[in-house]
Formats: structure tokens, sequence, C-alpha cells
């Protein structure tokens, strides 16, 4: 499902006292401000108006409701005025969705001469926001508090960047990840307790026989190849005579989005240790798929697989920059000290700087054939690379923040897509943060994605979050992941 098609539910809280005059005024403002914050065009979902919850029942029934439907990705709650939060404890119980916490006022402004008390009662968010933040806090429930005036761009951009983390929920919820052949032999980081994920994050990862995949290859007709064949020409520089291999890269990519697709997969991941039957390791064509949505991991990475899918819908309409990525090497000139991140072949181009080119080289590994992969450069900007790893009985997302720059060499004879950056806080200080933390060797980078996404989607999640910034040192990090131990031991 696409992100304009999720719904977020307003929720407004409230109570008999104040007569049936205050709350007419109370649900028709609450459906103004739903109506207003959707045509501000800053929200890339919208906003629906329930209810003006007056009882234990309306609001068990709205969040029953929510539970429920799939185009609701999250409650949004407000009290304009007092409600008392007795009243929530069943609802927010029972509540399966993600929750934001909306704490702003119908007026911006005190009006000097107009207030008495009758307007005191009808604008008391105030006193009833803090009512209503004290129980969720009580029951412990994961949400995100945002405060600030309904009509301000700063606020609306908070609450659209917390929808996206929550889309972010509802794809983990139902994604399907699709594994051809199992993990490269001997990897640990790529491991992980599939049982435990699905209950966590609710992906379902199973495995498909490569000799399936082939057959599929095989179907594919020569009229199929020809189609996609014109698509590569108009978005891409051939740069290469050796067509027959680009054309067995675009039957890999036809055979693998219909397998994908009539399982309902979303991601999945290869391993170039089990490519039974097959010409090629797919670059080209992995590479397209991913530019299409969908998730990918090498070596059998099902993890990265499914984060990137994941971060991929999180970022849907933004510039498109989120990719599966691996530390490469690194440049260690001092005062210019920068990772090269890359892969054997597998870099979505949605990161590309430029128009990539096609290219056919040899594959020192895996004893196949030359395969076809699209070549660039990745841009420059603020980003971030995360990595989701098995700590084993829970999860931890790991976030550093970077700084992509433009690659400062040409490398002409490096034969894949590259990107270059700066880790946070610097190279040396990063590595060790990352290496402490444990991160992985392959991650997923996004341009569109923030740090600050992720920790929302991972709090939703209920698993450990880890940012490392411009401002962390190892011995706080070190500091954060033993109470980090302690805490999650308990919970
Ligand atoms: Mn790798």
């Amino acid at each position: 499902m696409s992100m304009k098609n999720y719904e977020f539910w307003f929720v407004v809280g409230s109570q008999f006292l104040y007569g049936d005059e205050v709350l007419e005024t109370v649900a028709k403002r609450a459906e103004e401000m739903a109506a207003k914050m959707n045509a501000s065009g800053i929200l890339p979902c919208k906003v629906v108006y329930k209810v003006t919850a007056k009882t234990n029942k309306e609001i068990a029934d709205v969040v029953k409701e929510a539970n429920y439907d799939d185009k609701c990705a999250g409650i949004i709650t407000w009290c304009h005025t007092f409600s008392p939060s007795k009243m929530w404890i069943n609802g927010f119980v029972d509540l399966q969705k993600p929750y934001c916490h909306f704490a702003t006022q119908y007026n911006r402004e005190i009006p000097n001469e107009e207030i008495d008390m009758d307007f005191m009662n009808l604008n008391q968010a105030a006193h009833g926001d803090r009512e209503h933040g004290f129980i969720a806090a009580r029951l412990r429930m994961p949400r995100k508090v945002i405060a600030g005036y309904w009509q301000d761009e700063d606020v609306l951009e908070r609450i659209g960047d917390w929808m996206r983390s929550a889309v972010g929920v509802a794809v983990s919820k139902s994604l399907k990840v699709m594994r051809f052949g199992d993990n490269m032999r001997e990897v640990a980081v790529t491991e992980g307790d599939k049982v435990e994920v699905q209950a966590k994050l609710g992906w379902q990862v199973n495995t498909w026989p490569v000799g399936t995949l082939v057959e599929y290859i095989e179907a594919v007709s020569e009229e199929e190849v020809d189609a996609l064949m014109k698509e590569y020409a108009e978005k891409y520089v051939m740069n290469t005579d050796n067509i027959s291999a680009v054309r067995y890269q675009a039957k890999e990519e036809i055979a693998m989005k219909k397998m994908l697709d009539e399982e309902g997969c979303l991601a999945f991941s290869n391993t170039f240790q089990d490519l039974y039957g097959m010409e090629q390791l797919p670059g080209l064509a992995s590479q397209r798929l991913m530019e299409q949505g969908y998730g990918y991991g090498g070596e059998g990475d099902w993890k990265v697989a499914a984060m990137t899918a994941i971060m991929k819908a999180m970022g849907e309409g933004k510039n498109g920059g989120t990719a599966f990525m691996e530390d490469y090497t690194y440049h260690l000139e001092k005062g210019k000290e920068y990772s090269l991140g890359a892969h054997m072949l597998e870099v979505c181009p949605s990161l590309a700087a430029d128009k990539p080119k096609i290219e056919v080289h040899p594959l020192g590994i895996g004893g196949k054939g030359d395969p076809a992969r699209l070549v660039f450069e990745g841009r420059e900007g603020k980003a971030i690379v995360a990595s989701l790893v098995d700590m084993g009985g829970r999860l931890r997302l790991i976030v550093q923040d970077i700084e992509c720059v433009k690659p400062i060499m040409e490398m002409p004879n490096l034969p894949v897509a590259r990107v270059m950056w700066r880790a946070m806080p610097n190279l040396t200080t990063g590595v060790e943060c990352w290496i402490t933390a444990g991160g992985a060797h392959h991650t997923v980078l996004s341009y569109d994605v923030s740090a600050s996404q992720m920790k929302d989607w991972a709090t939703m999640m209920d698993i450990e979050f880890v940012h490392i910034t411009k401002d962390t040192t190892v011995e706080s990090l070190e500091k954060e992941l033993f109470l980090n131990d302690l805490a999650w031991k308990l919970k």
C-alpha cells in the first residue's frame, strides 16, 4: 500500500462535564483542524477526525476499530478540554497501533480582552494534555509526544516524520522476505532468530529454491527482455558491447520480480555461494529491483533486506535515496578520512549523482559469468547508515549519522557503484563506536530517512536503539550499552 493511502485517526479527549455546547464546539474545531492539517500539503498521509471521546466505551471502541483497520497506521490524540484519564486505560491497554500525543491548542494566543472563565473551560489543553500524558507514562506506552501549534510548518513536519515511521511499522508487520539460498557460510552478523523477528517485527522470512528461480529465468521470453532492454537504454548509459550479458540480467530481473510479486514479498536476499544453474550473480537485476522499492541483502542477509524495504517505504515520495550498503575500505589520509561504501555489484541507483552506466566486468567471486551492473557515484549530502543486529534475546538497531561527499578520487578501475562518506563524530571514533556496538558491515544508507525517525520506529517496535552522533564518545557509548544490556535483560 502506498504512503498516501494510510490514515491516522484523530481522537480528541473530553468529558460530559462541560455541556453540549462546548462538546459541539470541540468536535467542530477538531474536524476543522484535521481538514487544515491535510490541506497544508506537509503531511504524507491523511488525518481523519474520528471522535470526541467522553467515555471508556467510546475510547475502547475507536481503539478496536483502529486495531483492525489496515488503512489506519496510527492514532493521534489531543485534549481540547480535560479528559479524566482512567477512562482511557482499557482502550490504551488494547491499542496495537502507533500512538502520537499531539499537545496543541486551538487558539494560538491568549485573547487579552476576551478571556474569561468560559474561555478557560473550553481551552484547557495545557492541563488536559498533562492528565492525558500521565496515563500513557503510567502504562509505559510506546508513544511520540509532539507539542506545538497545529498550523506551524515545523510542527506539521514533525508529525509528518512520525507518520512515516508509523507507516514503517505497518510495512514491517506485513513484510515478507524471499530468501534465495541460505546465508553465506560462517558469517555471524547476517544470522538471526527468524521466529523472534516475526513475533517482534512481523517479518515472514522464508526460503525458495534457487532451482525454482532458474525455471522462472528460463521461462522469460525474448519479447519481455526486448521491452526491458529498451527501458535500460533510456534510463542508463549502455557502456558495454556485451549485450548478451545485459540481456541475461534482464531475464533475472523479470524472473525475480515475478516470484516476489506472486508471493507478495517486498524484500529478497541471495548469496553468491548458491547460484546453482544461474549464469550470473544478479547485479543489474538486483539494483533495478531496489530502484523499484524492493529491499535487498547480499550474502543471505535477510535482516538488511527487510530494513531496506521498510526504510524505502518510509522515504516514499522523497528524493528516493535509500539503499543496501556495505562499508568496504577506508581512506586514512590525515584530515581527509573517509569510508568508501560499495558492494560486489548491488548498490541501488536511487543514490546516483548522475546517469548510471551499465558495464560488464569479471567478478572474482562465485565462479560464474561476467555480470552486468550499474556503475555510478553516490550523491553528496547528510545521510544515515542503519544496521539491525540480533544480540541474542533482543534486537539492536544501530544508526550512525554520516555526511556523503563527492568521491575525492575517480577510481577508474573500480567496476562498481561507490559512495564516499565521513562518519560521525569522525572516522576513527565513528569506527570505534560502530564496532563497540556490534554494527554489521552491511547497512541501509538513506538520505531520506532520519535517525530520529528510526528511533521512533524502534520505539514503536519495542527494540533497542543506539545512535552514534557528532557528540558520541566511546566512553559514553560503552556506558549506554552496558546500561541497555541490563535494562533489556529485565524487560
Ligand atoms: Mn556483502
